[in-house]
């Protein structure tokens, strides 16, 4: 088996506390699922730097979400409701906590990020989602935008003076667009199949860079479209980078419809490296509801972060490789499940 020699170290955040909420096709296996396919990066020479997520802060939240809107997901959570402002987002026992935990890996990447021994390139494997949420409304599986979110902190935290947000998901962030003006200084580029949410027709502000596409587009055309959003993206001059990683683009998605490979999608993710390969850059994980495609598109994503030749250690190399870990064993004890903090809105 071939093995990554020489490779810059990425950064994982993740917990196993996001597996508490039980969702639905949005679901704790997802999870498992993305560190199956990180712990096969690590196999073939992936070096890796693991960090436990930890619940965003009141403050992290509120410049993102509306607080009204905080107290209304929390009290969702104590009554029982069976779902957040849309039957696409149930409630259960582990959902606060999961979300806030999910909305809280961005932050501790970016603290990591500050050091200047810190890596520069970081894999948020968070759940639940992600880019439908919006300042006041949960939608599409999604309570807290974690990409907004991460792009916040980035800005705030001084990491970064200008944040370009790159969209890989089938569906079009509303959320995240929605959200542009509350993050700050950064500009927003997503290319998306038609359907759900029946937004990103045109362009928004932001500046906010939307294409399009039909049902069943396919590699060629989704790259050359990603690979004008990008030009845009490079000279509007960003200083930082999000990706919204969302494996849902794939052939056979339950929920997606752009009908991609492995390799389309991969390449997708390696032009953005690419063009902005000197910027420090965190990934979150968002769609991709076929668990076996999901962790072979983390696996590939994350020997792309660690600047690995997409040629290293092809899926049928690692088969019936024994000794594969979860990251419940690699990360962290077990953390007991806990009530959230007093300092949420009640
Ligand atoms: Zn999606």
């Amino acid at each position: 088996m071939k093995t990554l020699t020489s490779a810059k170290a990425v950064l994982i955040v993740t917990s196993n506390e996001m597996l508490a909420h039980l969702g639905g096709k949005e679901s704790p296996e997802r999870l498992r699922a993305a560190w199956r396919g990180i712990d096969a990066a690590e196999r073939i020479g992936v070096r890796l730097e693991r960090l436990e997520a930890m619940p965003a802060s009141l403050g992290e939240l509120a410049e993102i979400h509306d607080p009204r809107y905080l107290t209304r997901l929390r009290q969702a959570f104590q009554k029982g409701a069976a779902w957040m402002d849309s039957p696409d987002c149930p409630v259960d026992s582990g959902t606060w906590t999961a979300a806030l935990v999910a909305a809280g890996a961005g932050p501790v990447a970016v603290r990591r990020m500050l050091h200047p021994d810190g890596p520069q390139h970081a894999f948020l494997a968070v759940r639940p989602g992600c880019h439908h949420a919006k300042w006041s409304r949960a939608d599409g599986f999604c309570y807290l935008n974690n990409t907004a979110i991460t792009a916040r902190a980035m800005l705030t935290s001084g990491l970064c003076t200008r944040v370009g947000i790159i969209d890989l998901d089938n569906h079009h962030g509303d959320g995240t667009q929605e959200l542009l003006g509350r993050i700050g200084s950064c500009a927003y580029a997503s290319v998306h199949a038609e359907g759900f949410p029946g937004t990103g027709l045109v362009d928004g502000d932001g500046p906010a860079w939307n294409w399009l596409l039909p049902a069943g587009t396919g590699d060629e055309v989704w790259l050359e479209t990603l690979k004008q959003l990008l030009d845009l993206m490079v000279a509007w001059g960003p200083d930082g980078i999000v990706i919204s990683f969302g494996c849902d683009v794939l052939a056979g998605d339950p929920v997606g419809s752009m009908m991609l490979t492995q390799v389309g999608l991969d390449r997708g993710a390696r032009q953005v490296l690419e063009r902005f390969q000197k910027l420090p850059t965190i990934s979150v994980l968002c769609g991709g509801y076929v668990t076996s495609e999901l962790e072979e598109s983390v696996r590939r994503h994350v020997l792309a972060l660690a600047g690995g030749d997409m040629s290293l250690g092809s899926n049928s190399e690692l088969k019936g490789i024994p000794g594969v870990s979860s990251m419940v064993d690699l990360v962290s004890p077990p953390i007991p499940h806990q009530e959230p903090s007093n300092e949420y809105p009640e």
